[in-house]
């Protein structure tokens, strides 16, 4: 049997806490939860979960500099960012700070489940080796993190991670968006043309010298992306 992963819900509303606490180990993870930002800090740094859920609007912090402490404690923890704000550009800044995924208030547990179950599946592949160079960085798409000479190991997220993955086996081929979306967010999830490209946008930032004008990650007009190394 596989141990019991553990869950931490980061929320101040006693009534969405516990509701998820309940739904949740219903779904037989074990889950912890913190009223306040410094707390879910606090229980991140001591009781290490395997994934975080993360509300964007807390009493002390707000979610985005929860999530950036977070990210320094623990760089490859999921985090899925809880927020009841549906704009494009909070979600980014998310993305941006170091989640790894959002549901936008209201959610359905069925799909926060899926997410949470999705995010695992990708964190227990088997390892295998696999990096590439480009000026001044490696990739290290294993490691999850680009290594750059002198420097600490920026982290990619786990949607970066299955991105750079899928167009590194492909190198030098276009990856339509549709397959993108099929292989890596699946048919649970609810993504968007839109998120791809956020993702990409990302990525540009991390690996590209100018991202406005990419020489790696190439947009396949009307079609999808491809990555040249
Ligand atoms: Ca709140």
């Amino acid at each position: 049997m596989e141990s019991k992963k553990t869950i931490l819900v980061i929320e101040d509303e006693p009534h969405i806490a516990l509701g998820l606490k309940d739904a949740l180990e219903f779904e037989g993870f074990h889950v912890l939860t913190s009223p306040t930002g410094k707390d879910g800090v606090h229980r991140t740094r001591h009781d290490h979960p395997n994934a975080i859920l993360l509300d964007l609007m807390l009493p002390d912090m707000n979610g985005y500099q929860v999530c950036e402490e977070l990210r320094r404690l623990d760089a490859f923890v999921p985090i899925i960012m809880l927020t009841a704000k549906s704009q494009e550009a909070d979600k980014i800044r998310g993305l941006d700070v170091g989640a790894d995924d959002y549901v936008t208030k209201p959610f359905s547990i069925g799909e926060l489940v899926a997410r949470i179950r999705a995010l695992f599946r990708r964190t227990n592949r088997p390892s295998e080796v696999m990096n590439f160079q480009l000026p001044g960085m490696t990739v290290n798409i294993s490691a999850h993190a680009i290594e750059r000479p002198g420097k600490q190991p920026e982290a990619l997220s786990f949607y970066e991670v299955e991105l750079l993955r899928l167009l590194y086996e492909r190198q030098g081929q276009p990856v339509s968006r549709e397959e993108i979306l099929n292989k890596i967010w699946g048919v649970e999830a609810n993504p968007t043309n839109r998120t791809i490209d956020n993702f990409i946008v990302k990525l540009r930032k991390k690996l590209e010298r100018r991202p406005d004008k990419p020489e790696h990650i190439l947009t396949v007009y009307g079609f999808g992306y491809k990555l040249v190394v």
